[in-house]
């Protein structure tokens, strides 16, 4: 956990025993890797390609009212059918954690980087990462908005969610 402040120190990079990054990489000497994109399958691909075109969706219940996410068949609490309702995009952070070692790419040219759960105003809660802001200055119950959305695939993108303009820095 000492990567944190380390990784910011501006002097050469020493090996270390299990340290995959080869010395002689400089940012930009190889083409960005995109993200991994998942397959979809049949009741989530709807989700998946709506944030491909900069839409998040969730599911709505047509019987009892229900919002859920990850897509289902059915209601996870009636089983009544499901529709597709478009999201506000704005959600609260309910947990997260900054990731400080992944060896793979693209995300080793990423770290520090904040893995969060944010809990939407719909009510869902999904995995998303946040960005556009130092990973120290997240926090939980910090308002968040999906901004941006990365495109993965044919068939499918990803929200990525940043602090709304004016967010409150702690203490
Ligand atoms: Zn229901």
């Amino acid at each position: 956990m000492s990567a944190s402040k380390a990784s910011k120190t501006p002097q050469a990079p020493q090996a270390r025993p299990g340290d995959m990054r080869p010395l002689a990489e400089v940012p930009g000497e190889r083409p960005p890797k995109p993200r991994p994109a998942p397959v979809p399958d049949p009741e989530a691909a709807q989700y998946w390609a709506a944030m491909g075109e900069g839409r998040l969706l969730v599911q709505g219940c047509t019987r009892c009212g229900n919002r859920q996410l990850y897509p289902r068949q059915h209601c996870l609490t009636c089983r009544g059918p499901v529709e597709w309702v478009e999201a506000s995009g704005r959600g609260t952070v309910y947990s997260y954690t900054v990731i400080r070692q992944n060896h793979q790419r693209p995300f080793r040219d990423w770290i520090p980087y904040v893995v969060a759960l944010v809990d939407l105003e719909e009510g869902p809660r999904i995995m998303t990462n946040v960005v556009g802001c130092d990973p120290e200055d997240v926090y939980v119950g910090m308002t968040v908005e999906a901004t941006r959305f990365d495109v993965l695939s044919d068939e499918a993108g990803i929200a990525l969610f940043e602090p709304v303009p004016g967010f409150e820095h702690r203490g």
